[in-house]
């Protein structure tokens, strides 16, 4: 291989490749030796851009974008989230106050988050290709070997953060028992109108079939976007109903709350499926965000874990980034064991989560009940667990 021409190639094209190029041009002496490989197939591009998801971030992650200056113009405060279970007396009130920060988090679009990024990402000095899915063809000694198109790139290091965990595992990943589970559910997406909102509150409703979030939207005050989980054949039956009586079958799931709820726009429903890798580095490849986990979206976590992946990476990359050895590796081991911890505790809450109240199984959904009633009661539990939903693990 020839000597490589950039120090860390990074192939991705959403949020988290995006924002660790900028934290790694930060911190390099030559912000031209990153390498940004996006795949910027007319396809691509058209699915980001009308890309259906709302995001809700904890503030570590913002404060994390806005240090890039990458925090989208729109955002919606959460300042509560109240948590309840139906046909069941479990609830709970999480409100910002109780923990001490200015909002619990924020909501975004992702369509948003990513047109800042690239704005951001602009004055930055990192060398951005667009053209096909990038790919790793080799490692060795030396560096990595990345063909794009008909181009070929030499890196020292590459971090793959292209989103494709849910891509089947190969022989070599499948020895490296990778965590998959299928839910067997699917998300409703979709923007609602709500004729009473209430500003500043995002819900969580455990069904028996699935969670069912309305968040704040970044747009207006009076909508939310919606995720509502379901097995399959009822998300497809949901999916088949004219506006008016998915309006009114989200009603009778959700009450009446926030008065009268009408479907604003186009509904979208996304498989949901867990999928974590064990192995995130191998050779000189390290892998993040989606691309390392997929998580069920209950209690918004996913990009979340993805941004610290990406933060803490940046920072066991500086010393070797600046010191500019030609073929050393860096030594990972620590950002290797911060991560583990971080993504264990993580996808164990939202796995449980996504799980235990929609078993089916009474006593399981009991239980949930009763931790819910729990997380009320009891503050020196509630703490702990909604400050690691809030912040994750801190280096
Ligand atoms: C319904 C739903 C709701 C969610 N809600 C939340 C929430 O409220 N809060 C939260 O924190 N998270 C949430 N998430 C999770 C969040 O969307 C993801 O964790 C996040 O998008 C991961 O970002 P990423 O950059 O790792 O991957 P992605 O967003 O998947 O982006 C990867 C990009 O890289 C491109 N790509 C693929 N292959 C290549 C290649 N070879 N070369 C270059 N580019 C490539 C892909 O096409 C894609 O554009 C939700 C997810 C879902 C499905």
């Amino acid at each position: 291989m020839d000597t490589p021409l950039y120090d860390i190639a990074i192939l991705g094209s959403g949020p988290v490749s995006n924002t660790l190029a900028q934290l790694l041009a930060q911190i390099a002496n030559t912000p031209s030796r990153i390498l940004l490989l996006r795949d910027e197939r007319p396809e691509n591009l058209d699915a980001t851009a009308l890309d259906p998801r709302a995001l809700a971030l904890n503030q570590g992650s913002r404060v994390l974008l806005e240090s890039i200056d990458a925090w989208p113009d729109q955002a919606a405060d959460i300042l509560t989230v109240h948590v309840s279970q139906q046909g069941r007396l479990g609830r709970t009130l999480i409100s910002h106050a109780d923990m001490q920060t200015p909002r619990l988090g924020s909501v975004v679009t992702y369509s948003a988050l990513h047109e800042r990024l690239n704005q951001s990402l602009q004055i930055t000095g990192v060398t951005v290709a667009g053209g096909p899915p990038a790919l790793i063809t080799g490692q060795d000694d030396r560096g990595i070997t990345i063909r794009q198109g008909q181009q070929t790139y030499h890196a020292r290091l590459a971090v793959l953060a292209d989103g494709q965990a849910q891509a089947p595992l190969t022989e070599d990943e499948k020895e490296a028992a990778a965590r998959t589970r299928d839910y067997g559910q699917h998300a409703i997406l979709a923007t609602v109108h709500a004729s009473n909102p209430l500003p500043g509150r995002a819900w969580e409703r455990f069904t028996r079939q699935g969670p069912l979030a309305l968040l704040p939207h970044p747009q207006r005050h009076d909508l939310y976007a919606l995720v509502w989980c379901q097995p399959q054949a009822q998300a497809e039956a949901l999916q088949a109903l004219d506006d008016s009586h998915f309006g009114q079958a989200l009603e009778s799931a959700f009450g009446l709350r926030l008065g009268t709820l009408q479907p604003y726009g186009p509904r979208h429903a996304v498989p949901l499926r867990l999928t974590m890798r064990q192995r995130t580095l191998r050779g000189r490849i390290v892998t993040i965000g989606n691309a390392a986990q997929t998580l069920h979206p209950v209690a918004g976590q996913g990009l979340n874990l993805g941004l610290r992946d990406a933060a803490q990476l940046s920072l066991a990359l500086r010393d070797w980034l600046r010191a500019n050895t030609p073929c050393g590796t860096p030594d990972l081991h620590d950002w290797l064991m911060q991560r583990k911890a971080d993504r264990a505790l993580t996808i164990g809450i939202t796995d449980l989560l996504a799980r235990s109240f929609s078993t089916g199984l009474s006593p399981a959904e009991h239980a949930g009940g009763l931790a819910l009633l729990g997380l009320d009661l009891m503050p020196t539990l509630r703490q702990p667990l909604v400050r690691h939903l809030l912040q994750g693990l801190r280096i």
